[in-house]
């Protein structure tokens, strides 16, 4: 890593950066099996700055079998539900007391700004680690009074008990890395679950430092290993792994769907937090400045890198030019620079990979015959910047409408009333977020049953509360995460009837 960058982060980050970094199996940090390593890479220069086991079968299986142990004979399951809610709030505490520095290195390796680093992901783990410490101890079944119809003079006691499920292989992406990990960690542990997590190739150090944080806390090796390594290799062994009894992923809809292939041979419980491409819906009422700043947040916000991004903007035709224009204005205004510098609005693109993915987007929708409202293309020649970038002219049935594009590209298209708003709006496989932008109260109330998505927002957009269920309709997943409805995927319901 270059001087430069050395004087940029903390002395705690330099200090893990060089450090060998380990894969966390049981009690012990270990190399890959072969030996084998993925370089880590830099999105703001392209530049090689840590290496990391790539683990493998061989690996999984070694981290699913200290997992299993720990599940089924080591302390976890003879823990009280106190005592793993404690355990999980002094992760909390650790995550938050560290937060700087896990900031720090997710934005090395992710791009991402320090700031959002440090006040959006490293704040909601902690927010969603405490809140899910809070259910170990609610995890409740109920009495029945049950008539059994063919015996009918016989009494029973029956009732219900959620159980944990066992190993849960927690599969995540690269845009938001820790917080991912936390999202899967924190209901597996609450419910009882031990947990093998696979963080995405990209972006594996901030798993690797939650892992010592996890020790520092207490919780008893073997209840979270960690195994960094490629999707196919480590991520597939995962997926089919006859010990693991559930697969937790975040990702793709195309790697969702090779999961849960791969999961179906087992029967392995499967939940899945998939792709999207949610519209941001502006009515004839809406102020367009205020709703052009929401759209512009809706897409930009980590380099438009996230599930729900806005990548649709739909805008009522009177409305239409205003809104556009305002949003092109604030897109060529940001100003693109690596997430370490506090200047820059937008980092860059988590990989080259990603980084001409969304070009050639760009690219398919100009050949189409969309315009060029702002952006366009990459920014300069270092690093995996792109422009934000807002497309007009486009129609419905195009692959930049259509498709998740994962980069800060936005299409704009004008609508005449609501019929036509929703039926365009719930037109493309996903259904995992969507936004109204309106102050309109009737209209509002009755569209929202209309959208076909897991979250819709009313005048903000990607507003995300631990209490609240997160996850799609559709091509966008299977199951809740967040909320009491998280804990439903851990455990399984056992039925108790006892004859009395
Ligand atoms: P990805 O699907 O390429 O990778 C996700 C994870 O799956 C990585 O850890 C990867 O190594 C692993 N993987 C890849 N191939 C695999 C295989 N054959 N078997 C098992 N695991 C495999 O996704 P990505 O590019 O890292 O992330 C971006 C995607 O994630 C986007 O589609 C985005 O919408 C989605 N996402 C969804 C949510 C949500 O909550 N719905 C949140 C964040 C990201």
């Amino acid at each position: 890593m270059d001087m430069t960058t050395r004087h940029l982060i903390s002395d705690a980050a330099n200090a893990f950066l060089a450090a060998p970094k380990r894969m966390l199996i049981g009690a012990d940090w270990v190399d890959a099996a072969d030996g084998a390593q993925l370089d880590v890479r830099n999105p703001a220069t392209g530049e090689v700055f840590a290496q990391v086991p790539a683990g493998k079968a061989a690996d999984v299986d070694r981290a699913v079998r200290a997992a299993r142990a720990a599940f089924e004979e080591g302390p976890w399951p003879a823990m009280s539900p106190v005592q793993r809610e404690r355990l999980l709030l002094a992760l909390a505490d650790k995550v938050e007391a560290n937060a700087q520095e896990l900031a720090e290195l997710e934005s090395l390796d992710n791009g991402k700004s320090v700031m959002l680093a440090r006040h959006v992901d490293m704040a909601m783990a902690v927010d969603f680690l405490r809140y899910m410490a809070g259910w170990a101890t609610k995890i409740e079944g109920a009495t029945h009074d049950v008539s059994v119809p063919f015996i009918p003079q016989a009494k029973f006691f029956a009732w219900t008990r959620r159980e944990p499920v066992g190993v849960v292989g927690a599969i995540i992406p690269w845009n938001f890395p820790l917080l991912m990990a936390a999202w899967k960690i924190g209901p597996a542990l609450a419910a009882g679950c031990t947990v093998v997590l696979k963080p995405a190739e990209e972006t594996p150090l901030t798993a690797l430092r939650l892992g010592q944080l996890i020790l520092e806390a207490g919780i008893p090796p073997g209840v979270v290993n960690i195994v960094t390594g490629l999707g196919e290799t480590a991520g597939a062994a995962l997926a089919s792994h006859p010990g693991v009894a559930k697969i937790a992923f975040t990702g793709s809809t195309a790697v969702g769907k090779l999961v849960q292939r791969a999961a179906i041979e087992n029967m392995t419980r499967v939940s899945l937090e998939l792709g999207g491409k949610s519209p941001v819906i502006v009515l004839d009422d809406a102020d367009p400045a205020q709703a052009a700043v929401g759209a512009a947040q809706a897409i930009f916000f980590n380099q438009g890198q996230v599930c729900t991004a806005g990548s649709r903007l739909y805008v009522q035709k009177k409305l239409f030019d205003k809104v556009v224009s305002e949003l092109a204005s604030i897109a060529n205004a940001m100003k693109l620079g690596p997430g370490l510098d506090p200047a820059s609005e937008l980092g860059p693109l988590v990989s080259e990979v990603q980084r001409d993915r969304v070009c050639s987007y760009i690219d398919s929708g100009v050949g189409q015959g969309a315009k060029v409202a702002s952006g366009g293309g990459r920014s300069g020649e270092k690093g995996y910047f792109v422009k934000p970038t807002v497309l007009v002219d486009v129609r419905q049935d195009m692959r930049v409408v259509q498709e998740e594009i994962f980069g800060p590209v936005v299409v704009a298209l004008p609508y005449d009333d609501i019929d036509e708003a929703v039926r365009l709006a719930n037109d493309t496989p996903y259904g995992l977020g969507a936004s109204i932008w309106s102050n309109d109260l009737a209209r509002v109330h009755r569209m929202i049953p209309r959208i076909k998505a897991g979250t819709v927002w009313v005048n903000c957009h990607s507003m995300l509360d631990a209490s609240l269920p997160f996850g799609g309709f559709k091509q966008s997943g299977i199951g809740r995460e967040m909320g009491r409805a998280a804990l439903d995927m851990f455990t399984e319901t056992k039925s108790v009837m006892m004859a009395v």
